[in-house]
C-alpha cells in the first residue's frame, strides 16, 4: 500500500449529511421544516408540532451542513480531504446518497467544480512533477452501463476482469484532458447526456446512478531512474434516488407503481456497512452488483470514501429522510 495511505476507519470513510432549505414548491404546499441541525454534527428531529412528548434521539456524524451552508462549505469541509488524496495515488470517492429531489446532483456538480478547480491549483504549485489527467463518464440505469462520453457505443457495455486493473468497462472511453478548461467541458458533456436520458425515459435520474471518473496519473520530471510515480481515481457518483433502496417499499401495500428496489444501490449499501464494520465483516458482495464491481478497486484497501447524505428538510418527506439517516449512521 502506498505510504501514507488511510489507516484507520475515520480516515477511509467521512459520512457527512446536508440539509437543504424548504424548496418554493414545498413551502407553497404549505410543508414544514421537520428537522434541525444542533451544530455541525449533530441533526434532530424537530417536527413543527406544539406537543413536546418524548425528545427524538439526535444523529451525530462527521460533519452536518444546515440549510445555509454553501457547497464550498461542504466541499471545504467534507470532501477536500478524500479528493485531494487522489494527487498522492489513493484512489478515492465521493458519493452523493438520499432520496429524489434532496439535493444530489446540486451538491455533487458544485463539488465536482470545486474539486477540479483545486486539483488544477494543485498542478499549478506542484511544477517538479508531470500530470496526465483522464476523465470517463457511466450511467448505471437497470443494471445497464451507458458511455456518457461516446452515446455511439450502445446502452449495455460489458464489463470485463482485468489482470492488473480489475474490473473494467469494455470500450468505455477515456478522454485526456489537457487543461482545466477541456476538463470542465469534458464534464458538462457528461452532465448533459444524463439530462437527455432523463427526459428520454421518464425521469432516469431517480433511477440511474452516474460515475464520473477522473484519472490522475503524476511522475517526477528529473532523475528518471528513480522516478516516483503515483496513479489514483477519483470518482464523483450521483447515485439513484434512495427510496430505491429502501426496505419500506419492499413490502407490497407500499410498493408505490415504478418503485422497483435498485440492486446496484442495494448491494452498494450492503458492501458500505460491511467495510465500515471493518475487517471481520467476511465476504464482501462486491460482484453482486455492476456499480459495486465498477467501484471495487475504489472502495475497499488503498481507498477514502467521502459520503455525502443529502437530506430533504420537509415534514411530508420524513420516513425517507429517516431512511437516508439510518443508512448514514451504519455506514459510519
Ligand atoms: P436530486 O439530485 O437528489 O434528485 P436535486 O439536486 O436535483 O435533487 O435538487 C432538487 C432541487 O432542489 C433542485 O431544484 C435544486 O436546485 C434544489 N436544491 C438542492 N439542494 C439545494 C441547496 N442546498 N440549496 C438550494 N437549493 C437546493
Ligand atoms: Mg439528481
Amino acid at each position: 500500500s502506498t505510504p501514507g495511505g488511510p489507516k484507520t476507519k475515520e480516515e477511509k470513510i467521512v459520512v457527512t449529511v446536508r440539509l437543504r432549505p424548504l424548496s418554493k414548491k414545498e413551502q407553497l404546499a404549505k410543508d414544514q421544516v421537520a428537522w434541525e441541525c444542533v451544530d455541525d454534527r449533530t441533526i434532530v428531529f424537530k417536527p413543527p408540532t406544539q406537543e413536546r412528548t418524548a425528545q427524538p434521539a439526535p444523529f451525530t456524524f462527521d460533519k452536518v451542513f444546515g440549510p445555509t451552508c454553501l457547497t464550498e462549505t461542504v466541499y471545504e469541509d467534507g470532501v477536500k480531504n478524500v479528493a485531494l488524496s487522489a494527487l498522492m495515488g489513493i484512489n478515492a470517492t465521493i458519493f452523493a446518497y438520499g432520496q429524489t429531489s434532496s439535493g444530489k446532483t446540486y451538491t455533487m456538480r458544485g463539488i465536482t467544480e470545486k474539486a477540479v478547480n483545486d486539483i488544477y491549483k494543485h498542478i499549478m504549485n506542484t511544477p517538479e512533477r508531470d500530470f496526465t489527467i483522464k476523465i470517463s463518464g457511466l450511467e448505471i440505469y437497470n443494471e445497464n452501463v451507458r458511455d456518457l462520453l461516446n452515446t455511439e457505443s450502445g446502452r449495455n457495455l460489458k464489463l470485463l476482469d482485468d489482470p492488473e486493473k480489475g474490473t473494467v468497462v469494455e470500450k468505455l472511453v477515456e478522454e485526456t484532458a489537457s487543461n482545466d478548461q477541456h476538463l470542465r467541458h469534458l464534464i458538462s458533456i457528461c452532465e448533459a447526456q444524463r439530462q437527455v436520458g432523463e427526459t428520454a425515459l421518464n425521469d432516469t435520474s431517480s433511477r440511474s446512478h452516474q460515475i464520473i471518473r477522473l484519472t490522475i496519473e503524476s511522475t517526477l520530471r528529473e532523475n528518471s531512474d528513480c522516478v516516483r510515480s503515483f496513479v489514483a481515481g477519483l470518482n464523483f457518483v450521483d447515485l439513484a434516488g434512495s427510496e430505491r433502496a429502501s426496505q419500506t417499499h419492499a413490502d407490497g401495500a407500499r410498493l408505490r407503481e415504478g418503485c422497483h428496489i435498485n440492486l446496484s444501490l442495494m448491494t452498494l449499501t450492503t458492501v458500505i456497512r460491511k467495510l465500515s464494520v471493518g475487517k471481520r465483516s467476511g465476504h464482501i458482495p462486491y460482484r453482486d452488483s455492476k456499480l459495486t464491481r465498477i467501484l471495487q478497486h475504489s472502495l475497499g484497501g488503498n481507498a477514502r470514501t467521502a459520503i455525502i447524505c443529502t437530506l430533504s428538510p420537509a415534514l411530508s418527506h420524513v420516513e425517507q429522510s429517516r431512511n437516508t439517516l439510518f443508512f448514514a449512521t451504519r455506514a459510519k
